[in-house]
């Protein structure tokens, strides 16, 4: 078959699977211009229109015209947003709260993991492939609480955890290859061997199904502005089980997280329930630009949105092994479903000035170090048409590049 059936082909079979797509019209609940392929999402989700016009508001009329008046509401705001994200990442209400950024709440859950712990557990287990702040984040925890750091195969991690781990820490889709961790089988190997386990959201908040009451999962922590598309630099958020709320020993203690806040004590007692694990003053904007962009989400079917997600990054396989001549690209994405978030990572050498070329032709993914292409699939706006028009402009760019 010539190239450019194989093209018209795939276009076709685009516009099909987009027709028949029950998410679909989701797409128009975004501020996305429809020349632009985004296949960014995993790093700054779209703008839902929804923002804009309610930040306004709460700038002209909350801010401006309520000023000091309007905390009533916003005091809570960082729980009741909490919920709202509960129901995506599987938690019952009362045990997400958001606040900060992910790193300070890995932080947050890390040091209180390892508080819960005996001293004879003296390690902390960090996958092996994680996103940089986790790594630097254990390793000041375990400075802090008098622990070493361990690195582990996220693969064999559940397994290495043992009598002296204290806690377990894991990236539950690998930042850079998308491949999707075991949440369950992991989580339950540590509770095997005592370990508490913490698992950082980030890429799949959002993107798939993650179970955190279903699978009995400790503390997690994950940012807003990826999947969930919060904004740029959208506050965090904290899950901690509701049976280990009690004992969670945070250990930054802002007023914020006090019984009695505004009784202004000299000494500290910590609140009940998700509250627990507050530091200071929410970013109130920035919190209600991402309770705005919630929206988007009610009503959506987790399992459908996986279903998609897969349906998308399969497509996009197919495309790209299609179009790109053979051996000039290698995806390091597992082609087993069960192992695969909601982005394709593509190896080449030269990867930047690949990627670089491909924003110029509004194919915008995006490079990591040292040569991995990543090309995220937001199931919630992302369209069968933009994965074959990025794998056909790929193709374009990687015949142009030579070798
Ligand atoms: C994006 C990302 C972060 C970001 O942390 P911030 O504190 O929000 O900058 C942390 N961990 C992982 C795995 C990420 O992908």
């Amino acid at each position: 078959m010539s190239d450019l059936a194989a093209v018209s082909d795939l276009a076709r079979e685009a516009a099909d699977h987009d027709a028949a797509d029950e998410l679909a019209p989701l797409r128009a609940a975004f501020d996305l211009d429809d020349g632009t392929v985004y296949l960014n999402g995993n790093s700054l989700g779209a703008l839902p229109r929804a923002v804009a016009p309610r930040l306004a508001e709460v700038v002209r009329h909350e801010w401006g015209r309520r000023l000091a008046r309007s905390w009533g509401a916003w005091w809570t705001a960082p729980e009741r947003v909490g919920d709202r994200i509960g129901r995506l990442v599987g938690a019952a209400p009362g045990q997400v709260v958001v606040g900060d950024s992910t790193s300070v709440n890995l932080f947050k859950a890390l040091v209180a993991a390892v508080r819960l712990a005996g001293p004879e557990r003296d390690e902390i287990l960090v996958d092996a492939a994680t996103f940089p702040t986790d790594g630097y984040i254990a390793a000041s925890a375990a400075r802090l609480t008098g622990r070493r750091v361990r690195a582990a195969e996220p693969g064999t991690i559940g397994r290495e955890a043992g009598p002296r781990t204290a806690a377990v820490l894991v990236n539950h889709v690998d930042y850079r290859t998308g491949r999707l961790h075991d949440l369950p089988g992991i989580t339950a190997a540590a509770h095997a061997a005592g370990a508490r386990v913490v698992w950082d959201l980030c890429h799949s908040a959002g993107a798939l199904p993650v179970g955190l009451d279903e699978h009995g999962v400790d503390l997690a922590a994950g940012c807003t502005y990826k999947y969930l598309n919060g904004g740029p630099g959208s506050p965090a958020f904290l899950y901690v089980r509701r049976e280990l709320q009690s004992r969670f020993d945070s250990p930054l203690p802002g007023w914020n997280s006090h019984a009695d806040p505004f009784g202004m004590e000299p000494g500290y007692r910590p609140a009940d329930g998700a509250a627990r694990g507050r530091v200071g003053t929410p970013d109130i904007l920035s919190l209600l630009a991402l309770d705005a962009a919630l929206d988007v989400w009610d009503g959506v079917d987790l399992a459908a949105l996986r279903s998609k997600s897969l349906a998308l990054t399969d497509f996009f396989l197919r495309c790209v092994a299609a179009y790109v001549p053979e051996g000039r690209v290698t995806s390091v994405t597992p082609a087993a479903h069960a192992e695969r978030g909601s982005q394709v990572s593509l190896r080449r050498p030269g990867a930047g000035e690949i990627m670089a070329e491909l924003v110029r032709r509004d194919v915008v993914g995006d490079f990591r170090p040292p040569d991995v292409l990543r090309f995220g699939f937001a199931p919630l706006y992302c369209r069968f048409a933009d994965a074959e028009r990025a794998a056909r402009e790929l193709a374009a760019v990687v015949r142009g590049t030579g070798a």
